[in-house]
């Protein structure tokens, strides 16, 4: 198969784990037979520099020419007080809007050899294999009006019954896959937005009568999760519930650095590692890939359906752990190692 590429490494940590997860797909394609056309685009604050806007219109073109795209993070500290319409984020935000993925998939695997990692008892953590469907194209991060003006500032959460029901049905499906079980989480208490959501989510419930629903509050799910994470298989959000709730998961898996994560729609898919820029530890090889390395392992499972090749990718990557081949920020008893050497050493594993 012939894979066409858009390479987006953006900002700080984003440009070293992207070429650690590289790598990997080289060796994967490789192994696997595989041809890989890659392209390379700009987004976030380097794009900024470069060009004036987080998202320029090159980048977008690329990207709805490839057919997946491979992002590291965007965001970069001298931005912080720039209003959010001309941050590195908005580039992100414009990108995951322009190729219409509406579904963020967050897996949080704890991963044997992580157990200690995590600041929650062995018990609780072990054998917690969850995944968590954000949507991601709606809700307060695109809803408008939105202003700040002076002492008063408004957002507007606001969702239609189409944009709930594409998202439920993609996150029915993966409750097949596993364990048949979806908890949707949400707020109807308080929030209109949520007693649609509820709603909706209902109905679609009824084409799978085979998956088990339930229903959350998000205040009691964002307890359950450290409480009793194995009560979960497949967990449904709004925007911002999920973006709250999958960094809470990263605690279970022992270092945001291990989480994958993809966004589909119909056609395209965008993957990237869950963490950000991470300016703190920029520039210094010592980032952790595998959550970029993971988000290749999705990239082969949903963009190019090949399910043998991600399933390498994950069981080479549980090698890498086992061995305690690792970087400093899942404290190896050794030496830790360089996030290039991470991803030599999963590619090795292959
Ligand atoms: P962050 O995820 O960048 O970092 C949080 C903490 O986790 C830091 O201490 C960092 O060193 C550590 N960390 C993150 N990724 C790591 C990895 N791969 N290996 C080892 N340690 C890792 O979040 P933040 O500090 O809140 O944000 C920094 C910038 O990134 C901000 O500009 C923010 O807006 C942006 N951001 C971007 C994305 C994205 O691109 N998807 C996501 C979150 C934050």
């Amino acid at each position: 198969m012939n894979l066409k590429i858009l390479l987006l490494p953006g900002d700080g940590i984003g440009a070293e784990v992207t070429s650690a997860a590289v790598e990997v797909l080289n060796a994967t394609a490789k192994k696997f037979g595989h041809t890989v056309e890659y392209t390379e685009g700009l987004i976030g604050g380097i794009a900024i520099h470069k060009t004036g806007k987080p998202l320029p219109e090159d980048t977008m073109q690329k990207a709805l020419a490839a057919d997946a795209t491979l992002m590291g993070a965007v965001g970069l500290p001298e931005f912080d007080s720039t209003p959010p319409s001309q941050r590195p984020e908005r580039g992100l935000l414009d990108l995951r809007a322009g190729l219409e993925v509406f579904a963020n998939l967050r897996p949080v695997k704890a991963w044997p050899s992580l157990i200690e990692s995590s600041p929650l008892k062995n018990h609780l953590v072990e054998g917690v294999d969850l995944l968590i469907v954000r949507e991601l194209t709606g809700g307060l991060y695109f809803g408008t009006p939105r202003f700040l003006d002076g002492d008063r500032a408004v957002n507007t959460m606001t969702y239609t019954r189409r944009e709930i029901e594409r998202v439920a049905r993609k996150a029915f499906g993966f409750a097949r896959q596993r364990r048949w079980k979806l908890t949707s989480v949400d707020k109807p208490n308080v929030l209109e937005c949520s007693q649609l959501w509820r709603k909706v989510v209902t109905e679609i419930g009824k084409e799978y009568p085979d998956v088990e629903l339930d229903h959350m509050l998000v205040d009691t799910c964002a307890m359950q999760i450290v409480l009793n994470p194995k009560r979960f298989a497949v967990i449904l959000t709004e925007n911002m519930f999920g973006d709250i709730l999958s960094d809470e998961g990263a605690v279970l898996a022992g270092s945001i650095g291990m989480l994958p994560s993809a966004s589909l729609g119909d056609k395209k898919g965008l993957y990237e590692p869950v963490h950000g820029s991470a300016p703190d530890i920029a520039g210094q090889n010592k980032a952790n890939p595998l959550g970029a390395i993971g988000s290749v392992a999705a990239m082969f499972e949903y963009s190019f359906g090949l399910i043998k090749e991600a399933a390498a990718i994950n069981t080479a990557i549980g090698r890498v752990l086992e061995a305690g081949r690792v970087t400093a920020d899942l404290k190896p008893k050794g030496n830790p190692l360089t996030t290039d050497q991470v991803g030599k050493a999963v590619s090795e594993a292959l």
